[in-house]
């Protein structure tokens, strides 16, 4: 592959996974080894490099088919969609083009099933403002509590977010109040909610719902964390300990509960969901 002229290289293979999901081009080269990846190869290993174990960035496309059983998940509350409650200056253009994208909101929320067992499910798209969370992600999160609560049915959220949506101000930091306590009551009601941070999992997500849940799973080298490495360490003036913010520092501190790979997570969900006598 070195040999070929860059021209011709960049047809086919992408270097950059920092956009948001797999890329399309056929072969790709992995941030972790540097090796290239056949992209139908890393498809077959659910976005995770067969040589390092990298994990890729995935759509909420993939995720369904990754880890749902084949066709069921079912979409809910695709109807709300966003305002643009403080006129900022081109946010409603920016989401009549996602719109126009096919892009809806940046969280898919739907019943699904894991292995038979019906679950509700919500999955943050980054694609979307950065998975940010403004008034729609807040009141679909919401709803898919209530859902659950009605219906005794587990909820699960994969989160993958840049945190509050600074085009709605306030009304999306209302959105962390909101979803907290949305998971407080359906923690209530003695159902089960798991959460599973990928990368990256930051800002107001991590400090509202997505710490919520009874169990939380981090996927491997994701990054979580509140305010960005640099700010902190501006702040208190002083050098931020290696690894701080990856999941597998997350774990060894007790903020998450478990690292899981990709490939094991659907095999654990299903375990989890018997162990907590959700039956088919
Ligand atoms: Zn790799």
């Amino acid at each position: 592959m070195d040999k070929l002229p860059d021209s011709i290289k960049k047809l086919f293979v992408s270097k950059d996974n920092s956009d948001k999901t797999l890329p399309d081009n056929l072969f790709v080269e992995c941030p972790g080894c540097q090796e290239i990846v056949y992209r139908p190869k890393l498809e077959q290993n659910l976005g995770v490099c067969p040589l390092c174990s990298y994990h890729f960035r995935i759509s909420v496309d993939e995720w369904i088919n990754f880890i749902t059983d084949a066709n069921s998940f079912l979409p809910l509350f695709e109807e709300i969609v966003s305002v643009d409650p403080l006129n900022f200056p081109g946010y409603r253009e920016k989401l009549e083009s996602l719109y126009k994208k096919g892009l809806n909101e940046a969280i898919r929320t739907g019943y699904a099933r894991l292995d038979g067992i019906k679950i509700l499910m919500g999955i943050m798209d980054s694609e979307f403002i950065m998975g940010s969370m403004g008034s729609v992600v807040g009141e679909r999160v919401a709803r898919l509590f209530e859902q659950g609560m009605n219906e005794n049915l587990p909820v699960i959220i994969i989160s993958r977010s840049g945190g509050a949506r600074m085009q709605e101000g306030v009304v999306s930091l209302f959105q962390m109040a909101k979803t907290s306590a949305a998971a407080k009551k359906f923690s209530d009601s003695c159902n089960l909610f798991i959460s599973i941070l990928t990368d990256p999992t930051t800002g107001g997500v991590s400090a509202s719902f997505s710490f919520l849940g009874d169990i939380i799973i981090a996927e491997p080298n994701a990054l979580i964390g509140f305010a960005g490495q640099r700010v902190i360490e501006q702040t208190i003036k002083q050098k931020l300990p290696e690894g701080f913010q990856r999941a597998e520092f997350l774990e060894k501190k007790g903020f998450v509960d478990f690292v899981c790979d990709r490939r094991k997570l659907r095999e654990t969900l299903v375990k989890i969901l018997e162990i907590h006598r959700y039956r088919r």
